[in-house]
Order: C-alpha cells, then sequence, then structure tokens
C-alpha cells in the first residue's frame, strides 16, 4: 500500500500550478495516488470587499507587502483540517539554499504547505509560523509559486514509485554526492564525435568502472566543493588527487 503525501500552496495565483501538476510524472504520480495537490487562494481569508491581501510598508518605500491577516488565518484554519497538521514551508531569498537534501529530507513528511509570497514580500511577523523558509538561489522571482513547484516537483521524483523505475532516482547526480556521468544515446558517432567505446561493449563491470570514474572527473572540474562530503573511497581519493595534478600539469 503506498503512503500518499498531500502538499498544498496558499497563493494568490492558485491557478498557475494545475497545468504543471497534471503533466507526465507529476501528473501520473497524482493519478497513482503517490501525492495529492491542492492550491489554497489567500483571498478566501480575507473579509473586506475588495479581497484585500496587501498593503504599503511602514517606513514607507516602494511597493506593497502581503499582510499577516489571510496568511496567518490560512494556516491556523487549513491546520484544523485534515489528520496531520501540514509542515509550513515560505519562500524568500533570505532562505536556505534549497538542494537535494533538503528535498529528500522533505520527501519523508506527509503533509507540507507552501506559502508563497508576491509583491515585494511579506509582513515579518507572518515567518513566526515558518517550519522552515527556503530560497532557490540568489536572484529574486516575482513570486513564490515557481518556487514551490520546482520543490514539489524535486521531492515527487524521490517519491517511491513516482520515476516508475525505483532505481532512477538512486544513479542521478547529488545522490551519493557527486554529479552524474555522462550519458549517450544512438547514434554511436554523430558528426565525428564518437561515444565512449566501452560503454558499447556490454561489459556491464567495466561500464560500471567508466561510469564512476566519469562521475569523479566531472565532479573535480566543474563542483569541486561537493567532493568535501561526498563518500569516496582511499581508491577514489587517490584516483581524484591524481586527476587534480593532471589537469593542472596540462594547464601550466
Ligand atoms: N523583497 C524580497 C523579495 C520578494 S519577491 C527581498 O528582496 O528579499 C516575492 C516572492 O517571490 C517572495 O515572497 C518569495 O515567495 C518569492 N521569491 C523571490 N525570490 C525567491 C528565491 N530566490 N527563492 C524562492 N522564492 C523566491
Amino acid at each position: 500500500m503506498l503512503e500518499s503525501k498531500h502538499y498544498e500552496t496558499l497563493s494568490v495565483f492558485p491557478d498557475v500550478f494545475e497545468s504543471y501538476l497534471n503533466t507526465s510524472i507529476m501528473g501520473r504520480a497524482q493519478r497513482e495516488g503517490i501525492f495529492s495537490f491542492e492550491a489554497h487562494d489567500m483571498r478566501d481569508w480575507t473579509h473586506d470587499k475588495h479581497r484585500t491581501v496587501d498593503d504599503a510598508p511602514f517606513g514607507g518605500g516602494q511597493g506593497m507587502l502581503m499582510k499577516p491577516a489571510p496568511i496567518l488565518e490560512a494556516i491556523d484554519d487549513l491546520s484544523e483540517r485534515g489528520s496531520t497538521k501540514p509542515y509550513v514551508v515560505f519562500f524568500s531569498p533570505v532562505g536556505h539554499r534549497f538542494d537535494e537534501a533538503c528535498a529528500e529530507r522533505l520527501s519523508q513528511l506527509d503533509r507540507i504547505l507552501f506559502v508563497c509570497g508576491r509583491y515585494e514580500g511579506i509582513d515579518e511577523r507572518v515567518y513566526t509560523r515558518a517550519d522552515e523558509v527556503l530560497s532557490l538561489g540568489d536572484f529574486v522571482l516575482t513570486g513564490g509559486e515557481l518556487a514551490a513547484l520546482v520543490v514539489i516537483d524535486a521531492v515527487v521524483r524521490l517519491l517511491p514509485g513516482a520515476l516508475g523505475d525505483d532505481m532512477s532516482a538512486q544513479d542521478e547526480s547529488f545522490s551519493d554526492g557527486l554529479l552524474e556521468y555522462a550519458q549517450y544515446t544512438r547514434p554511436a558517432e554523430y558528426r565525428g564525435m564518437k561515444v565512449p567505446s566501452v560503454l558499447l561493449s556490454g561489459d556491464h563491470a567495466a561500464i560500471a568502472a567508466w561510469r564512476r570514474r566519469n562521475a569523479l572527473e566531472r565532479t573535480a572540474q566543474l563542483r569541486p566543493d561537493l567532493l568535501d562530503t561526498a563518500a569516496l573511497s582511499e581508491e577514489e581519493k587517490m584516483y581524484v588527487a591524481q586527476f587534480i595534478q593532471q589537469k593542472e600539469a596540462e594547464r601550466l
């Protein structure tokens, strides 16, 4: 029996999620009951005729901020619904950088509510209700909806059964602390570029060894910072050190 996860968003644009989450792997995972999704309209928790969710910032300055009341009332209300309380995730450039380890951690939770800001952001007091504040990186989006979709996508593909083939999430970049090895498909030669011959050899042990070496080399070249925390054997550490030395010698 699959344990179904439930993800919810709270935003002023509840319609933007549907098309993406009903497509391809996300759509299939929903249809198969691996996760369910609900988009809540923040304006449902306003009490004025214009359904106002924003106001001018104290102290002046550009733009509008999201008021505390609709968001906090919505979180209170939604927490009363259902048997598990939602884990409440906010988005902001000041949050913790989202990464694969974080996706893995979130994939263990049964119910997550993603609160998506707009305008210049959200009244600071609202963050007292955040279990976690996430940032996608050092840039500014116009709203948190895309951030929620990114996080949901990365989390859902880790859920058992979501990719159809349980192995496929294990081989990816970051799953073992390294970048993924280079991959090729037909034709074996294209515009003079040849696929590494070992991959055509049918020798599974040789292919596995090549892939591991390629992952080590790519990580050393493109993301050496990842090597500090990747789980490498002594032999692999030596291999990487030699590879780096060789690359440095080539550069001189
Ligand atoms: N004034 C804020 C930015 C607000 S942008 C600041 O300068 O820090 C409006 C909304 O977009 C945010 O509330 C958040 O939900 C989303 N957002 C913007 N940048 C983001 C990022 N790097 N990662 C995740 N969400 C982001």
